[in-house]
């Protein structure tokens, strides 16, 4: 090991005293990311649709010791979006980004409507663009910053029935490599997740399925469905000094499903 990562190892995975953003934080994958970060010293912007709905986790990361604000806004609005998200950074320094917030629609491709279509890429796809924008923007002027798209095993398989889902999330990690390519040297750091099969909202379907929920289950190496907190050491990982050097990465993150 030679440099700056020889040094870092000790403290590097730590985001003392950093100011995270994490959309999509009330529930599942996004309130495990927030509470994984708040452990790991940052302090918390937690984003969703409501407000109210979101004070159930700024009490918990408060109660970690950690700082907590809260923003609501519909990330199907774009202009409420850069609106929120440009009050946000002309309050408060935004060290780290995780655009977590995700919706699935689940029917056959010959039958979504284009409101259905547009509905999932405005918040998986756009969204995310929107906010990588405007606090990457601020990032790079500070010539620091971490972003975490959360992608999806849909960002490198077809899926069955998710059309609009599948190609918002061949976008977010398409998107991921655009911004890392262009950022990464100006010393913001884009990454992706790529979560398996994990017991949450999104995926309670497939799990109410006896079926799929068997054929999923079979499939998976590790045995079992995951659990939000599985996802925890990534979002670190990807936020700390560990990955000063890891850029345009899509980290999978789904008990060997895809080596399978
Ligand atoms: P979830 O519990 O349904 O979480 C989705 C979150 O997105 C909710 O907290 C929701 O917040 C927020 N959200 C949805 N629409 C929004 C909107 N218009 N504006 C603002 N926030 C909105 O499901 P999850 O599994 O944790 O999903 C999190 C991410 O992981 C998504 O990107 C999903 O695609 C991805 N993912 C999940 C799996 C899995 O197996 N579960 C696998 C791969 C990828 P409010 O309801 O409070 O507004």
């Amino acid at each position: 090991m030679s440099g700056q990562g020889a040094e870092a190892v000790g403290g590097a995975f730590r985001v003392d005293g950093q100011w995270a953003v994490v959309t999509g934080a009330r529930t599942g994958i996004g309130r495990a990311a927030a509470l994984a970060l708040a452990r790991a010293g940052a302090n918390v912007v937690l984003w969703g649709r409501d407000r109210a709905g979101l004070a159930e986790v700024a009490a918990e990361v408060r109660a970690l010791g950690r700082e907590c604000d809260t923003v609501g806004a519909d990330l199907t609005d774009p202009a409420a979006v850069e609106s929120a998200a440009g009050d946000l950074a002309a309050r408060r320094r935004i060290d780290l980004l995780v655009n977590n917030a995700g919706i699935i629609s689940r029917g056959p491709a010959a039958e979504v409507s284009l409101t259905q279509w547009r509905q999932v890429l405005d918040v998986n796809l756009d969204a995310a663009f929107l906010l990588s924008r405007c606090f990457g923007t601020a990032m790079l002027a500070r010539g620091t910053g971490r972003i975490v798209n959360i992608a999806s095993l849909l960002s490198f398989q077809g899926g069955l029935n998710v059309a609009s889902y599948t190609a918002s999330k061949h976008g977010i990690a398409g998107l991921t490599k655009a911004l890392a390519t262009e950022w990464a040297g100006a010393g913001v750091g884009v990454n992706a997740i790529a979560p398996g099969y994990i017991a949450t909202a999104n995926t309670a379907a497939l799990r109410a399925d006896p079926d799929r929920n068997r054929a999923i289950s079979a499939r998976i190496p590790a045995g079992r469905w995951g659990d939000p907190a599985d996802l925890a050491g990534a979002v670190v990982f990807l936020c700390s000094p560990a990955a000063a050097y890891v850029h345009g990465h899509v980290l999978v993150v789904d008990g060997g499903w895809m080596a399978r």
